[in-house]
């Protein structure tokens, strides 16, 4: 099956999916947005409210920010592919290891599918799971946001460069300006090393 075909029946799976007790409060199971040839995946940790409502990623206040954080970049959201460790709404924003043992399956083969040059976990949860994931150690979010990190497995080799979720800049504002400044460094790199143009 082509990645494009694999990640509609994908799509479609989570929509009935049980695996883990979040389908309970799911209205929406939000899975991803964005083209499957994507050179840039960025990997929340779970649908909020809006996004639920409306089966989307990233559209209530965190991610507006995040819409202006991808300017910042000078990146345009139409070419990222995103999506989140958990594909249900998370009532608590908190997710255990048994729901994300349960959910990361389908994160695992949206990466092969898509495989992007370059991951960015949004928050400590995304960046945990990745890092781990890829063979490395994780670390807090404040020793490793917008740094470059080289994984490589088999016959995956990407950058990862974990970044703070927009949502803690809503809770903590004084976050803003790291976000900002370390997006619009994210931005210059990428055109550095001709990612992105
Ligand atoms: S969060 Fe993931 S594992 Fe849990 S029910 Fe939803 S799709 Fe299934």
């Amino acid at each position: 099956m082509d990645p494009s075909s694999r990640l509609k029946a994908l799509r479609n799976e989570v929509k009935t999916c049980r695996k883990c007790s979040l389908w309970k409060t799911r209205k929406n199971a939000v899975f991803d947005e964005g083209p499957v040839d994507a050179r840039i995946m960025l990997v929340g940790l779970g649908p909020g409210k809006q996004e639920d409502l409306q089966g989307r990623p990233f559209v209530g206040a965190a991610g507006k920010l995040l819409d202006e954080l991808i300017k910042e970049a000078g990146l345009n959201r139409e070419r990222l592919y995103i999506t989140n460790v958990l594909k249900c709404f998370l009532p608590e924003n908190r997710a255990t290891e048994e729901q994300i043992k349960a959910c990361a399956p389908y994160l695992d083969e949206q990466i092969d599918l898509v495989s992007p040059e370059v991951l960015v976990p949004l928050g400590n949860v995304a960046a945990n799971y990745l890092l781990k994931k890829f063979g490395m150690e994780p670390a807090p979010m404040e020793e490793i946001h917008g740094k470059f990190f080289r994984a490589s497995m088999l016959t995956q080799s990407m950058l990862i460069v974990p970044m703070y979720h927009p949502a803690s800049a809503l809770r903590n504002p004084p976050l803003r300006n790291v976000l900002f400044e370390d997006w619009r460094e994210f931005g210059s790199r990428l055109r550095s090393l001709g990612i992105v143009p």
